[in-house]
């Protein structure tokens, strides 16, 4: 479970207040969802699973997919 831990802390180090736990907590970004306009995250708390949070992306550069055409 320790190696599981640090595993992500190594890829970015996220830290939310966990209610279960009672402290912050590290937690996982996971993808929930994709949406036409974005994407949707939830964050998880490692040590009970519990969601802490979401986010939402959006894609801002990209407002379409180019249309292709294949002839
Ligand atoms: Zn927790």
């Amino acid at each position: 479970m320790r190696s599981f831990m640090k595993q992500y802390e190594d890829l970015q180090a996220t830290y939310l207040y966990c209610n279960h736990c009672g402290g912050s907590m590290p937690v996982r970004e996971r993808l929930l969802l994709i949406l036409p306009d974005g994407e949707l995250y939830d964050y998880r708390c490692l040590e009970c699973g519990a969601v802490l949070g979401e986010k939402k992306t959006k894609l801002g550069a990209k407002k379409r997919m180019p249309q292709e055409q294949k002839s």
